[in-house]
């Protein structure tokens, strides 16, 4: 069986970032783009970062059941996994990598065989630090965000490994060593 990744940690971790160099060392893996009703910031684009629904939308397909999993994140905003993005990864004969928030990979953990979860931890100074400078969101939803965020670390201890970002590069090689080895493990990679 084919695994499936999924990446998590607070917001303000460095997922994204780590994410985009696996997806570069490692062709075979592919990312899966989630849908949400949070609106679009500057410089994304529908279909590349999130499909960007309205509430009524993702509503319905939720109702429809086309969600692997979907939660409310901060300020009542919804985001979900669509069920055709793992098909349509695992159709291309790629492996799938999910980023989600902790309650949605938890879920994957539970419900999905073969998932491995990795939750990429930070300094909480750091955590903040880098939300304030990214201030993509106003100021009382990056409160919202830092609280969470704080939660958030103590619960690394449920997911399969844990990686801290407190340096990026070597963060990056330690991501791509546990992909390759679970790759290996599962049959889809050969040893080097
Ligand atoms: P952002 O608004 O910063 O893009 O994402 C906020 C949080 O939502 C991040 O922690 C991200 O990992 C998480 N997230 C993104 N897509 C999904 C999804 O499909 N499901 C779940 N459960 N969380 C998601």
């Amino acid at each position: 069986m084919k695994p499936v990744f999924v990446v998590t940690g607070p917001s303000g971790a460095g997922k994204g970032t780590l994410i985009r160099g696996l997806l570069e060392r490692l062709p075979q893996l592919e990312a899966a783009i989630s849908a949400t009703t949070r609106p679009m910031r500057a410089g994304e684009e529908d279909g590349r970062e999130y499909w960007f629904l309205d509430d009524d939308e993702f509503s319905a397909r939720a109702d429809d059941g086309e969600f692997l999993e979907w939660v409310e994140y901060v300020s009542h905003k919804r985001y979900g996994t669509l069920r055709s993005e793992i098909d349509r990864i695992g159709g291309h004969g790629r492996v799938c990598v999910l980023e989600l928030e902790l309650d949605g990979a938890l879920h994957v953990q539970r419900e999905v065989p073969g998932a491995c979860t990795i939750f990429i931890s930070a300094d909480v100074d750091e955590l903040e630090r880098r939300l304030r400078e990214r201030a993509t969101e106003s100021t009382g939803e990056i409160e919202d965000r830092i609280t969470l965020a704080r939660y958030q670390l103590e619960q690394a201890h449920l997911f399969r490994y844990m990686v801290r970002n407190d340096d990026v590069t070597r963060a990056g090689e330690v991501l791509a060593a546990i992909v390759e080895r679970e790759l290996v493990l599962a049959g889809t990679m050969a040893c080097r």
